[in-house]
């Protein structure tokens, strides 16, 4: 059946009944599948037409074929194995490598901002990293590799996308997290070596330095490597001095090591391509230019492959608002770096903690010429809550006190100004007015950065507090969810002008 056969069938049935995402329509081999929903949620459609069609898992909808030759319904949920054998039979849901394209992560908190993510990339050419999830973000919103990943693959089932998407695997830590994310398809691993990175140097004596040099054993072969050695990078010499060089190896080899070995691990255990991103983005002090030579140096000639570079660029990146710094002296430093990747080449410039710093987004796109990534995650999540206060005020009233609770336990691991005493007393704002919290840099922190103890929510009686009811909120207001959240990310793609 083609798409108009479809939806007139399944109309003259089911109309008064269910939804039909008619961009979901989609047939092989004479099996047809689209997505739809009732009230309560959505399904997956078969229409099976031959034994592929009829392994999917699901219910033969009741019978109201007008005569014998019409075909049955099978109303199916969105698990994985459906998704599996849906997989099997469109190809183009499976994740793929990126390379060297422009390209963006969209992270998804909740799993269901998907479908306005891939309309926000229409007519973009950058590619989409639609699964993106960090280690520390799944514990804190209980969820795993595989069903980040699947989330995503149904969102882009729900909309049409026929590919390409990435998925990546964020700020992993450890072999044995890059394993699991393997298994589940990844196709991108974001390696966080800051554990090894030594953040201390500044409190110690020179002697104290002197005898933790002295106990690198590779010391000697990377002095003789770079020591005094020159590079003129745009007008300027970088110059690794006997100091910097101590203070640079000090700082990364240990972390360089740990990379050295995740690499290897990936290398031996994914079959097909995959995008690497390294990232010392977390870390208390800026990244010199002169480190970031270091670095991509060093992987190259210790032969890891690596498509992105995350650094700790100049100036302050706080969470879901703008650039906290001065630009032009952010756009002179970052021309460096960006030159240096020119110089040495093959990789590209990743950007985290990139929502919202729409100021610093003409620069980035231009000067690294398109050989960029950028990550997003808690923007959309926001733009979530802002649905929420704006079409069921009462629960996004409740959730705005549990934030301020939680406030200064959440804020442990962030990098933040917020002022809690700057945000005004809900209790004054009216419910049209709500929405002009998310305006504000200090109540958007709060909602940012608190989202885990939100979702995890849970009264005595071990029911969730907010999150079952956010997801039903969202999913009642549906067209404005996805509204809110394609402008938002729509608006980040348009200053990205150069690409
Ligand atoms: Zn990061």
């Amino acid at each position: 059946m083609n798409k108009g056969e479809i939806l007139q069938y399944f109309g003259k049935h089911y109309e008064n009944r269910y939804i039909v995402y008619v961009s979901s329509i989609k047939s092989d081999k004479n099996n047809s599948f689209f997505i739809v929903k009732d009230n309560n949620k959505k399904y997956l459609l078969v229409i099976p037409g031959n034994e592929m069609g009829r392994q999917f898992e699901g219910n033969i909808l009741e019978n109201k074929k007008i005569n014998k030759n019409e075909p049955m319904i099978k109303l199916c949920s969105l698990n994985h194995n459906n998704l599996s054998l849906l997989r099997e039979i469109f190809p183009y849901l499976n994740p793929s490598f990126c390379g060297l394209q422009s390209s963006f992560g969209t992270g998804d908190r909740l799993g269901i901002a998907t479908p306005a993510h891939i309309q926000a990339f229409k007519d973009k050419n950058i590619f989409p990293v639609l699964a993106q999830q960090s280690v520390r973000e799944m514990a804190r919103t209980e969820r795993n590799w595989q069903k980040v990943l699947d989330d995503a693959i149904w969102g882009c089932f729900e909309a049409g996308h026929e590919g390409p998407f990435g998925a990546d695997a964020d700020h992993v830590k450890e072999i044995k997290d890059l394993k699991d994310a393997v298994d589940c398809g990844y196709t991108m691993f974001t390696l966080d070596p800051s554990d090894f990175i030594r953040k201390d140097l500044s409190k110690l004596s020179k002697k104290e330095i002197n005898n933790l040099y002295e106990q690198i054993s590779e010391r000697k072969d990377i002095e003789s490597l770079y020591l005094k050695k020159t590079y003129k990078i745009k007008e300027q010499e970088l110059k690794f001095d006997e100091k910097s060089l101590q203070e640079i190896i000090l700082t990364y080899s240990e972390a360089l090591n740990h990379v050295v070995k995740c690499y290897e691990f990936l290398k031996g255990y994914k079959k097909n391509d995959f995008d690497l991103e390294i990232s010392v983005d977390e870390t208390p002090t800026v990244t010199s230019p002169l480190a970031h030579l270091f670095i991509v140096l060093e992987l190259k000639r210790r032969g890891v492959d690596f498509q992105n570079l995350a650094l700790h660029f100049l100036g302050d990146w706080q969470k879901g608002i703008e650039y906290i710094g001065d630009v032009k002296q952010f756009a002179k430093e970052f021309s460096l770096h960006a030159a240096i990747a020119k110089k040495i080449g093959g990789y590209k410039l990743s950007l985290h903690t990139g929502s919202d710093k729409f100021s610093v987004y003409p620069i980035f796109a231009q000067e690294t010429e398109g050989l960029c990534h950028i990550k997003t995650a808690g923007t959309s999540w926001l733009e979530e809550a802002k649905v929420i206060a704006m079409k069921d005020p009462a629960l996004y009233r409740e959730i705005h006190q549990f934030a301020l609770v939680n406030f200064e336990k959440d804020k442990a691991s962030y990098n933040l100004t917020t002022d809690l005493s700057r945000i005004p007393d809900i209790d004054t704002i009216s419910d049209d007015k709500l929405v002009n919290l998310f305006k504000q840099n200090d109540s958007r922190q709060l909602i940012h950065i608190t989202y885990g103890s939100i979702l995890r929510a849970k009264d005595n009686v071990g029911k969730y507090i907010f999150k079952d009811r956010i997801y039903q909120a969202l999913f009642r207001y549906e067209e404005d969810h996805y509204r809110e959240v394609y402008n938002h990310i729509r608006r980040h793609l348009e200053l990205l002008v150069s690409i």
